[in-house]
């Protein structure tokens, strides 16, 4: 209804180029550079068929966009939703960009979608039209050109047909081609939770500047997937009580906290984390201002507000989600004095794991999960550190810090590199 509404006038493409323009500013970036890093180098729009098991054949519409390359090659996560736009993706292939810029890493930016509700689809239906979108969008993917990943109602099995496909084209395994594949075909250990595990990590990080115990704090979750459900585990194992968590049906509280590994049993079972036994149901709305120390948004983009914003009532949001909060809410939050850890820092995990992996795959030799997780606390500590070092010097909130320390590491590259020819 309203909020739908609401949203559709949101477009998040033009939040990143918004938190783009002030880092560019604070920077005193030169004209020529900023030009060259407001649009994506490359955008692909794929238009193809998929047949359904009943024999109908439907067409599908599906984007790859490579920001920037600067820095190293394309990376970023595939999502297939409903919802997808050139837009979005755009948005999220420029927040990669600067993601891997913040944790230092090797890659450039990049994202890609499909247009369509994979809840709809039977298993071989999702795996054709997975194979079909593949051989798409090869004329752009490859290890050492841009590599995709999981992102939004996409997974490891998703990886493996795509790997496999690819592979399947040059005659022999290209496991370096996607990140998130299962363990069997090249994936990392510790890859599954790399992105719930990272935000932890700076959490922890928050926490400790904070002086907040965690062991005495409570936290609310929203979405349940991936991200959401692994960080509301990591939180309950350090002793945080995990007081709500939601997907896209609903959410659900209980003061008292809930067993987050028993409520992906029931959502497992059900379809749903509404209707946990001993929880009382809340709105995805509702669930958002609900009184907390840690407020973990790990489901989709814009859903705080110049609306909502007033009403968030947390000490530290770790945005596990891509762009969770439009520009409007950040003065707002800041005013607040709630402690952000923004997307591009805070959701880092899954892309520095994704590097641990395709290193791994390019050496072939794979590491331990400790040594995974444990390079991963250092990377994350590091830029958390690094950030709030900009936001201390600049006297400016954490996400222009961010995308202060990212935006200086990027317009150094394409600087340096000069242009072609
Ligand atoms: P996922 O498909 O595993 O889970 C998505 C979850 O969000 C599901 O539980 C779904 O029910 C819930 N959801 C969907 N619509 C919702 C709504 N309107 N309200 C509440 N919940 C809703 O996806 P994921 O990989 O966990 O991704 C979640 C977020 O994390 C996205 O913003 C994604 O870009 C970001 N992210 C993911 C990774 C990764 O490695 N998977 C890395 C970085 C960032």
């Amino acid at each position: 209804g309203l909020i739908m509404a609401e949203k559709e006038r949101i477009n998040p493409f033009e939040s990143a180029l918004k938190n783009f323009e002030m880092a560019a500013d604070i920077l005193d970036l030169s004209e020529n550079i900023r030009n060259r890093i407001r649009l994506p180098e490359r955008e692909l729009r794929v238009n193809f068929p998929v047949r359904m098991d009943d024999g109908r054949v439907i067409t599908v519409t599906g984007y790859r966009v490579q920001h920037n390359t600067a820095r190293g090659p394309a990376k970023g996560g595939l999502r297939y939703h409903p919802d997808v736009d050139i837009d979005e993706v755009r948005a999220l292939a420029t927040w990669m960009t600067w993601k891997c810029a913040v944790v230092g890493i090797p890659f450039g930016g990049g994202k890609g979608g499909v247009q369509i509700n994979p809840k709809e689809l039977s298993l071989t239906e999702l795996e054709r039209l997975t194979r079909r979108f593949a051989t798409e969008i090869s004329v752009l993917i490859g290890p050492n050109r841009d590599i995709p990943a999981p992102d939004v109602y996409t997974n490891p099995q998703v990886m493996a047909w795509i790997m496999d496909t690819y592979s399947m084209m040059r005659g022999y395994a290209i496991p370096g081609v996607v990140t998130g594949k299962p363990i069997s075909i090249g994936g990392s250990l510790g890859r599954n939770e790399a992105t719930a595990r990272g935000c932890v990590d700076t959490i922890e990080s928050a926490a400790r500047r904070l002086r907040i115990n965690l062991k005495e704090a409570t936290a609310v979750v929203q979405g349940y997937g991936n991200a959401g459900n692994i960080a509301a585990r990591l939180l309950h194992e350090i002793g945080t009580k995990v007081i709500g968590v939601s997907d896209s049906r609903g959410g659900i509280v209980n003061e008292n906290g809930l067993d987050p590994v028993k409520v992906l049993q029931h959502k497992q079972e059900t379809g749903s984390v509404v209707g946990y036994p001993g929880a009382d149901t809340i709105t995805n709305e509702e669930l958002l201002t609900l009184k907390c120390d840690v407020l973990v948004p790990a489901a989709l983009e814009n859903v705080i507000t110049a609306e909502n914003a007033p009403k968030i009532n947390t000490k530290i949001l770790a945005e596990a989600a891509n762009g969770p909060v439009i520009p409007e809410a950040d003065p707002i939050l800041f005013e607040k004095g709630v402690f952000v850890i923004p997307d591009i820092l805070a959701n880092a995990g899954g892309v520095t794991v994704s590097y641990f992996e395709w290193v791994q795959d390019n050496y072939s030799l794979y590491w331990k999960e400790e040594d995974v997780n444990k390079r991963l606390r250092e990377i994350m500590q590091n830029s958390f550190d690094a950030v709030i070092a900009v936001a201390e010097k600049y006297k400016i909130d954490n996400r222009r810090a961010a995308n202060v320390y990212a935006v200086d590491k990027v317009g150094e590259a394409i600087r340096v590199r000069g242009i072609f020819p």
